[in-house]
């Protein structure tokens, strides 16, 4: 872990029921989780209220996507100004699922990314590069061409996150090793730096994300430009989630 606030966010996708979430948040509630960790967990939108209203405050809650611009007349969508109103203080953005499964291209999640911050939200900024993009050496390529994109459109980093999530490593059991994870993690600080500023590059959190679990959380906190994990699957499972939060010592 870096110098920054560790910050773990457990990404639920379109996972659970009532019952199952209020499960979940009780576990949650009665977890003990380290002080200093930015805590936040990103239910499934029709669950948000429920969550909001039951779960611990200490635990902040995310969207897990957001309308590009004002809401209005955009069927199926959820604007930023609904998660603000029902109480997120953030929302992930450019999530690989997004990006591979919906089709969202790097511009549309950048002007999303630019409103969501204008209206206050945080947001987490997923990169992360497929597989035979990693097997034909392409993998900071990749990375560096999404970043640029968010960078492109966001006025201020301060209420960002970056997530590297490479797209081989979610959902498969398959973390990257800590090594390959920092390497990226390095690489991405790197092209802040020069694209950016230095004060962004040092201050900005980068977090991976990628089949982390309670038994593999603690040797990629040891890398110093890991500030952070986002947590799909073993989020849903409190225990587990909380022995992630508690992975920095
Ligand atoms: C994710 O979807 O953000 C993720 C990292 O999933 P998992 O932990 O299940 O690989």
């Amino acid at each position: 872990a870096g110098t920054g606030k560790f910050f773990v966010g457990g990404n639920w996708k379109c996972n659970g029921t009532k019952e199952s979430i209020t499960k979940l948040v009780s576990d949650l509630n009665s977890a003990k989780l380290e002080a200093d960790v930015d805590v936040v967990v990103a239910p499934p939108f029709i669950y948000i209220d429920q969550v909001k209203n039951t779960l611990n405050a200490r635990i902040e809650i995310s969207g897990q996507n957001s309308w590009v611009g004002k809401g209005g007349a955009f069927t199926g969508e959820i604007s930023v100004e609904q998660l603000n109103d029902i109480g997120c203080k953030w929302v992930i953005l450019g999530h690989s699922e997004r990006r591979h499964i919906i089709g969202e291209d790097d511009q549309f999640i950048g002007k999303k990314a630019a409103y969501a911050l204008s209206q206050g939200l945080g947001v987490i900024a997923c990169v992360g590069e497929k597989l035979e993009e990693r097997e034909s050496g392409k993998t900071f390529d990749v990375c560096f061409q999404q970043l640029k994109a968010f960078a492109d459109a966001v006025p201020s980093w301060e209420n960002v996150v970056i997530a590297y999530e490479p797209v081989w490593a979610i959902g498969t059991g398959k973390v990257a090793t800590p090594i390959q994870a920092q390497e990226v993690h390095v690489a991405l600080r790197d092209w802040l730096r020069k694209n950016v500023s230095a004060e962004v590059a040092s201050k900005t959190r980068i977090i991976y994300g990628g089949s982390v679990n309670g038994g593999n959380s603690a040797e990629l906190s040891k890398q110093e430009d890991i500030d952070g994990f986002l947590v799909g699957g073993a989020s849903l499972k409190g225990p587990e989630f909380a022995t992630i939060v508690n992975s920095v010592t």
